[in-house]
């Protein structure tokens, strides 16, 4: 017992003495002592190590139920149970919140957590995770700060808004907003703005949560200002236009501007607010995209509050931003509700650095990473493609065929919807000509279980992997490597 106890605790080079027989089940501290779990020990801790054994142990009694245990070699069945617990334990020590190659050609997949940051937000977000910060604290007078005054000089420099807060994202931004100024009341809204954004958001739901009356005008293809003008009553608190982000409505249309409901508004003291969404702070087409509306245009077109995300476009960490006239946004971050949205300094950081990056448009797509990844030329992505054919071929073996292929990629998080980026990629189809849904399903299942999980798109039964946010092409070209490939199809 005691010898035993010294190799487990690894403290010495004793082998534990052999069973007296070689045959028959093998007992805990048997297995404890074997190479395998001296080392998960030190990884794992013993307690740990011994809850991992015993489990194993009691799954191969049970698989070995019936069999003549006086022909199971006991060393062997102990290794194999040490190993099945080791393993077991590996797999538990993996963080569940992993990082992944993004292949599935959408830049800004919520799914997997839309906006990567700039080196410089990274920076400040590590800064401020590893010292006490200035959060509320004004270092001029020495006494109270306010959380947001990290954000707002930047905010109101970029749009030409009068003050700004931000919150955990632009949901919470746009339900502080209708809590604040139209609780009990009404809020008008074409119907052809009633959106829903990735299930939970609709903006339906949103209103009734915050408090407020849902009025809806016009019809879902075409609103008129005369349908808002006679909506508009003793209950009315706002009016509110939200940017249609994940679908357009084309044909026979017609919808009211912010600048004309502005007009409206403004003569009946109403508010008036443009949920953006995505909110661009600069103008795309600098780029070779497609212009999105960006929040100076809302504000300039009269829109009295904004609200707009930190992770889609604008390529900072998660945020909603409320942005516009001073009463407003004051009344805003009085609401009590503040409180329970307000982000925390990590993100504060991340997301003050991000925004100065916008100061200088001309660093801005070298140094924001969203950016970065959609003016990506075609023809690099070619060649990546073409540097990585092989190494793929090889580690995805026989039963494939690995060509280099022209995809689209999407901007994602609901901007612009309908817009496409020539891109190129792989594309990886059964070798044998079968549509091989099955093959496809399982290649991608082994890319998922890679060290760092590669995640494609399945199109038309190929597996296709769009490069274009691929920034790490020798970490992928190793992990790679690791592939285990599934069953060689039978041809
Ligand atoms: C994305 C989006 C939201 C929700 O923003 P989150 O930052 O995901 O909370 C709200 N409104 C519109 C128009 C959007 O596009």
């Amino acid at each position: 017992m005691v010898a035993v106890q010294s190799i487990v605790n690894g403290a010495a080079a004793l082998r534990v003495e052999m069973p007296r027989q070689p045959f028959g089940i093998p007992s805990v501290d048997e297995i404890l002592g074997s190479d395998f779990c001296v080392a998960a020990q030190a990884r794992h801790g013993r307690s740990a190590v011994v809850g991992a054994v015993r489990t194993a142990l009691a799954e191969a009694k049970q698989q070995l139920l019936g069999s003549d245990l006086a022909n199971v070699p006991r060393g062997d069945l102990a290794n194999a149970v040490a190993r099945a617990a080791s393993a077991r334990l590996d797999d538990l020590a993996q963080p569940h919140l992993r990082r992944v190659f993004n292949l599935t050609g959408t830049v800004l997949h919520t799914n997997l957590g839309r906006a990567t940051l700039a080196e410089e937000a990274i920076a400040a977000a590590v800064e401020a995770m590893r010292h006490p910060a200035a959060l509320e604290f004004d270092l001029g007078t020495g006494g109270r700060g306010e959380r947001d005054d990290a954000i707002r000089p930047l905010i109101c420099e970029l749009t030409g808004a009068e003050d700004a807060i931000a919150v955990n994202n632009n949901a919470a931004a746009v339900m502080l907003v209708l809590n604040t100024l139209a609780r009990d009341k009404e809020t008008i809204v074409s119907r052809g703005e009633l959106i829903e954004i990735g299930g939970a958001f609709r903006i339906p739901d949103i209103m009734a949560r915050a408090g407020t009356r849902l009025v809806e005008v016009g019809t879902t293809n075409r609103t008129h200002p005369r349908d808002y003008e006679a909506a508009i009553g003793a209950e009315t608190a706002l009016v509110m236009k939200v940017h249609t982000s994940n679908y357009i409505i084309q044909g026979f249309t017609a919808e009211v501007g912010t600048r004309e409901l502005s007009a409206m508004t403004r003569d009946r003291g109403l508010p008036l607010v443009d949920d953006l969404g995505s909110g661009t702070l600069v103008d795309l087409s600098r780029w070779g995209l497609k212009r999105e509306r960006t929040v100076s245009d809302a504000i300039a077109d009269g829109a009295d509050l904004v609200t707009f995300s930190g992770d889609k476009l604008l390529g900072g960490p998660q945020a909603g931003f409320i942005a516009g006239r001073k009463d407003m946004v004051r009344a805003c971050a009085k609401n009590p509700l503040k409180r329970a949205m307000r982000l925390d300094k990590v993100r504060l950081a991340a997301l003050e650095a991000t925004l100065r990056l916008y100061r200088n448009p001309d660093r801005l797509a070298e140094a924001l990473p969203a950016l970065r990844a959609f003016t990506r030329s075609v023809g690099d992505l070619r060649e990546l493609a073409a540097r990585l054919c092989g190494p793929l071929g090889a580690a995805v073996g026989d039963g494939f065929t690995v060509a280099v292929t022209e995809c689209a990629s999407q901007i994602g998080s609901g901007a612009l919807p309908l817009e496409t980026i020539p891109s190129a990629g792989l594309a990886i189809a059964p070798a044998n000509g079968k549509s091989g849904g099955g093959q496809i399903a399982a290649l991608a299942a082994a890319l998922r279980s890679l060290p760092i999980p590669v995640i494609g798109r399945i199109e038309k039964g190929r597996l296709v992997l769009d490069l274009r946010c691929l920034d790490d092409e020798g970490r992928f070209f190793e992990t790679i490597q690791r592939l285990e490939t599934p069953p060689h199809p039978s041809a």
